[in-house]
This record gives C-alpha cells, sequence and structure tokens, in this order.
C-alpha cells in the first residue's frame, strides 16, 4: 500500500518505519525542516554542545520493548535527572525528598519523621483532591506548595492552580528518603548522538522517503491509501470547531564560559522570576567535555495560531471541544490519529512509540486480515 504519514516526528518515524518493515511503502512529510519534531537536537556549531531545541527531553520508560527498540537504533548513555528549583532566595533539591523537607524546614528528620510531619501539614480536609491546588494542598501543605509549586505552575499553565486537574501534579512524586532521580522508572538515558540522529535511523528504510518543509494540504491524501496524522487533531479539521488550546515555550538563549549552574535543570518557583526554568545543555550529556555553556530561559504562554505547540492544557471547557475532534475523528476512515499533537494528550516519549508501534501492528493486522483501515 502507499501510505503517507504527516509528520517526521516519533509516531511518524516508528510508524513508517514498521510499515516499511512489512512491504509499504511510506512517504513522510514535515512542514519543518528537520526530522524529530519536538525531540529534535542539534550541535550548536559555536560550543559543539548538543542543544535539545525545544526544550528537555530525557528518556524514561519501564516498557521493555520501548526500551529494546530505542536502543537498536541509537546507543544510550546513562543519564539521570536530577532537578534542582530555586525559591525564597534558596536552592532546594526536586522532587520533594528528604533533603528537600530537611533543608525547607530546618529539620534533621529520618523518614518517618518527615512523613508524620507533612501528613501533618496536609489538610486531611480535602478527601478527595480534584484540582492542582488541592491536591497540593491536602498531600505537602501550604508552604511547600507555596514555595514550590504555585509560583511555578501559574507561569507554567498561565492559569490558577484552581482551575487545573489534579493529575498534572500526580506527575511528581513525593519522597521521604535522599533519592532524588526525578523519574520512578526502570530504564533512562539519553541517546549519545540526540535524538535527530536516532529519528534518522529509524528513517532510514527503502521503503521510506522524507519530504522536509512540506505542508500537507487536503490534495495529497487521494493520492494514498491510507494516511497517519501526528499534526494537531484540531488542524486536521481546519478548526471548524474551533482551537484547542496549548501552551507554547520561548526560549531566550545565552552562551556562558564555564559551567553556569552546575546542573541540567534549574526551576525557579518564585512568581517574580519570569522564566520557569533554565536548562544549560551540556549537563545533558554528561560524557561530553565542553568549555563554552549554552542555556536557555524557558518562558511559557498561550500558544497563538502561527506558535509552535507543547502541552495540551486540556481545561475543562476545552473537553467538550475535543469530544467533538474526537467524534469526527473516529467518523472517518483511511486516517489514524496518532502522538501527542494528534491525539491531544501530554504524552511522554516512551508512550509515544508504544502507542505508534501499536497503531502499526493494528493497521498491519486490519490490511492482513481484509479489514478498513
Ligand atoms: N511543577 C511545579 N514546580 C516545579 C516542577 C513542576 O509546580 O518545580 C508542576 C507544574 O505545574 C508542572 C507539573 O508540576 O506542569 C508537572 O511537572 P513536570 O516536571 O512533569 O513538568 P513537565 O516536564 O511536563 O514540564
Amino acid at each position: 500500500m502507499n501510505i503517507l504519514l504527516v509528520g517526521a516526528g516519533l509516531s511518524g518515524a516508528v510508524i513508517g518505519r514498521k510499515l516499511a518493515e512489512a512491504g509499504h511503502k511510506c512517504r513522510i512529510i514535515d512542514s519543518r525542516d528537520h526530522v524529530g519534531g519536538n525531540c529534535h537536537t542539534e550541535r550548536d556549531p559555536e560550543t559543539n554542545v548538543m542543544l535539545h531545541v525545544y526544550g528537555p527531553h530525557i528518556f524514561h520508560t519501564d516498557d521493555q520493548e520501548v526500551w529494546d527498540y530505542v536502543n537498536s537504533f541509537a546507543e544510550f548513555m546513562p543519564y539521570r535527572n536530577r532537578v534542582k528549583t530555586t525559591a525564597q532566595g534558596k536552592v532546594f533539591s526536586l522532587p520533594i525528598n528528604l533533603h528537600t523537607i530537611n533543608q525547607f524546614f530546618d529539620k534533621t528528620f529520618r523518614p518517618d519523621e518527615a512523613k508524620a510531619f507533612i501528613e501533618e501539614q496536609g489538610d486531611a480536609g480535602i478527601e478527595d483532591p480534584k484540582s492542582f491546588e488541592e491536591q497540593a494542598l491536602r498531600f505537602v501543605g501550604p508552604d511547600l506548595y507555596e514555595a514550590f509549586f504555585r509560583g511555578y505552575t501559574e507561569k507554567q499553565w498561565g492559569c490558577s492552580p484552581t482551575e487545573l486537574p489534579a493529575s498534572i501534579l500526580k506527575r511528581l512524586p513525593v519522597r521521604f528518603n535522599y533519592d532524588d532521580n526525578y523519574f520512578f522508572h526502570k530504564y533512562q538515558g539519553m541517546p549519545r548522538d540526540g535524538y535527530t540522529a536516532m529519528i534518522e535511523a529509524i528513517l532510514d528504510h527503502p521503503g521510506i522517503t522524507v519530504e522536509l518543509g512540506t505542508p500537507y494540504n487536503s490534495d495529497m491524501a487521494d493520492k494514498f491509501d491510507h494516511v497517519f496524522w501526528s499534526g494537531p487533531l484540531d488542524g486536521y479539521f481546519e478548526y471548524e470547531h474551533g482551537r484547542l488550546g496549548y501552551r507554547t515555550l520561548d526560549f531566550k538563549r545565552f552562551n556562558y564560559e564555564g559551567d553556569y549552574q552546575g546542573c541540567a535543570v534549574m526551576n525557579y518557583g518564585d512568581r517574580d522570576v519570569p522564566y520557569t526554568r533554565v536548562t544549560e545543555h551540556k549537563h545533558f550529556s554528561p560524557w561530553e567535555e565542553h568549555e563554552g555553556s549554552v542555556c536557555y530561559e524557558e518562558y511559557s504562554r498561550a500558544a497563538g495560531p502561527d506558535d509552535i505547540p507543547y502541552y495540551p492544557i486540556r481545561l475543562v471547557d476545552e473537553q467538550a471541544m475535543l469530544n467533538m475532534y474526537i467524534e469526527k475523528a473516529e467518523g472517518i476512515s483511511g486516517v489514524t490519529f496518532v502522538g501527542r499533537l494528534g491525539t491531544y494528550r501530554y504524552l511522554d516519549m516512551d508512550v509515544t512509540i508504544r502507542e505508534a508501534l501499536d497503531a502499526a501492528r493494528y493497521f498491519l493486522g486490519c490490511v492482513t486480515e481484509g479489514k478498513p483501515t
């Protein structure tokens, strides 16, 4: 079959590869001039530092098949995401762990003492936390919430934590030991030559052609037997029910001779600092040595029509619009919607790959069984 894949990010590459290996002809288009979507990495010509051009991407997973998959296309180097935060004039360890609690409250608690203390801080009256704020007040109490979450979240999401779902905060653990690994997953690492090289390797198959700088137009679809769409879900339907909300990011780059902050990611919890965090990219490749350094101050704002979408917002009133688009997407045949933009969900890279592998298998199963795709 002739397959069109719109978007040369992780979803398009993984699906294209699976289908090409099964003998289908895949054409992958992307309006940008590089593959990899928002995972794109490139070497800075000035310092030779590997830049995460659209912000930090750290690969972590519990999914054995996905881990084996990425390792078959790239050499992964050990990497532990250890994040710090500057708040109220001091630097603390994240995610909240025993060190954070002891530093913040000026204590020398052991784990069970810290646990009892934090339980006292939490508002036990909030039985079923619905919002981000309720979740924070219930589980860490007002002081830690104020220092680490309130300001950062207002900057990141552009709204009050009372309007955001509790699920956003549930991504972050609270630990009563000194483990400061940001993620829980068994596997964590960074591709030695960056994500773009890994995605190029996935795309390197005779059954795949990639055309960059090529936006989709609706005349293209007629020439193909099936389309995989990893662009924005509402964009496919020309925004006929309105635009789904996204946050976009602006990066203010600066160079530094030496080591600017001593870690890859420094968050800023205070409201009067306009950026959410500063990333220092050479620390994403700790196995490399660089004299010069490149940092990005990261600013979040509502995405306009011409901005690159990053985080789906999914506020309550957006749900109705999303449902209309989902209904439309389910009602058409010959198109599969995939990935973060195609399904309007916040997806980690490992989940994106898992879903792409599953979508390719489902499609191939339908083809074999002669079912409509
Ligand atoms: N968050 C916060 N302070 C921090 C880090 C995170 O308030 O220092 C909140 C913020 O609302 C963020 C959410 O916790 O969106 C989830 O954090 P995560 O690190 O998963 O954010 P992401 O990697 O998605 O930017």
